[in-house]
């Protein structure tokens, strides 16, 4: 179960070279009793790495809980689904699409691993994990013991959950409940969607693919998280002043009453396509998407995103912040601390 001085290029989708001290990967809950958590020292929980960066080498131990199955169960009006943490997202769609279970086909291809589907709590085209979460299968490592949150105990927001506030660190995600309403409705107000015409769940599929192929590089050409950075939601004020300013300024209005703007296009403003520092750059075609396109390394990543942060800073008095989990030595870490 342990191996010693473990490569991390392959878990993590942005492969900077690295490697950790201990790696448990792990195939069945019960093995989580096995740990000494209060004295296993850092440790850091893994799924397909797809939303993580290890800037370099990590002195403790990487957990992956690689918990395998997804279980069906037809009600009257709804499909519940409880998928173990291990199974992939993208393949959790297919599965649903396979199987005549359709809705959640807007968020095809995000990669990952379905246990951390809930942590921040991932979207994409109009639609979010919270949408369809029932509950969280959740060990805590304080009581050594399994237990349920329901979806309203997780405290969902955008890219945010309970996981990456009270509960951070405090425990693994074992499986996770969903429940898929019968009645489909497909939700087509993101542009690109607006145009299919009734469609069938396998074209709104197929689209999702497609406009994401066009768009983002696939970690397996081209190293990447996907969004480096979180869309930042400013007050109507700010957006006012900033729409007055620059008209095309794409913006979306939020239920509080905020404005969320999209990350991409204000880096693309500052004319980033394209910048290179060391091996790392800002993807030709998506501003968003910071890449490792000539062996980076983790100094690169953090003065390209630093510059990136200051740019935009300097441009529209806005500080963006990473989506992605950024770890050092000795844990996770932030652009400021890992300089
Ligand atoms: C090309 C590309 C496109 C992407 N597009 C999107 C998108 O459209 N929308 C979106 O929301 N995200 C997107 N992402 C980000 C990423 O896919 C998601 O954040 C995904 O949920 C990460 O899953 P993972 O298993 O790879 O997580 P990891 O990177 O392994 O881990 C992410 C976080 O979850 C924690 N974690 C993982 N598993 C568990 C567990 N079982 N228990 C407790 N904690 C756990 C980790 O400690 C870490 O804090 C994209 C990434 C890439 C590379």
């Amino acid at each position: 179960m342990v191996s010693q001085k473990h490569s991390l290029q392959s878990l993590s989708t942005f492969a900077l070279p690295s490697y950790a001290a201990n790696l448990l990967h792990l195939f069945a809950p019960e093995q989580l009793q096995a740990i000494d958590f209060p004295n296993l020292g850092p440790f850091y929980i893994l799924g397909g790495g797809s939303n993580t960066i290890f800037l370099e080498d990590y002195a403790g131990t990487i957990i992956q809980p690689d918990f395998k199955g997804i279980e069906v169960q037809e009600h009257s009006d709804n499909w519940a689904l409880h998928i173990c943490a291990g199974e992939n997202w993208h393949q959790l769609v297919c599965f649903c699409l396979e199987n005549n279970i359709p809705g959640l086909e807007n968020l095809a291809l995000i990669p990952g691993n379905c246990g951390a589907a809930p942590i921040q709590n991932i979207g994409a085209y109009g639609i979010e994990f919270a949408n369809f979460c029932e509950y969280v299968d959740w060990y805590n490592f304080e009581t050594c013991e399994q237990q349920r949150l329901t979806r309203d105990e997780c405290n969902f927001g955008y890219r945010d959950s309970i996981f990456k506030g009270k509960l951070k660190g405090k425990g693994v995600i074992v499986a996770v409940g969903v429940s898929i309403p019968k009645l489909w409705q497909p939700k087509l107000s993101y542009p690109g969607l607006q145009e299919l015409q009734l469609p069938t769940p396998k074209q709104v599929f197929d689209t999702v693919v497609a406009i994401r192929q066009s768009k983002l590089p696939d970690p397996e050409q081209i190293p990447n998280v996907g969004s480096f950075f979180k869309n930042p939601v400013v007050d109507n004020e700010q957006y006012q002043q900033l729409s007055s300013e620059y008209e095309s300024m794409p913006a979306f209005p939020q239920a509080n009453g905020k404005v969320k703007l999209a990350a991409g296009w204000l880096i693309d403003q500052c004319g980033l396509k394209g910048k290179q520092i060391g091996g790392t750059a800002v993807h030709k075609k998506q501003a968003l998407v910071l890449t490792n396109i000539a062996n980076g390394s983790g100094k690169d990543l953090v003065a390209l995103a630093t510059y990136v942060r200051q740019q935009v800073k300097d441009k529209f008095a806005i500080l963006l912040e990473p989506e992605v989990r950024l770890i050092g030595a000795s844990g996770e870490t932030t652009l400021e601390t890992a300089k």
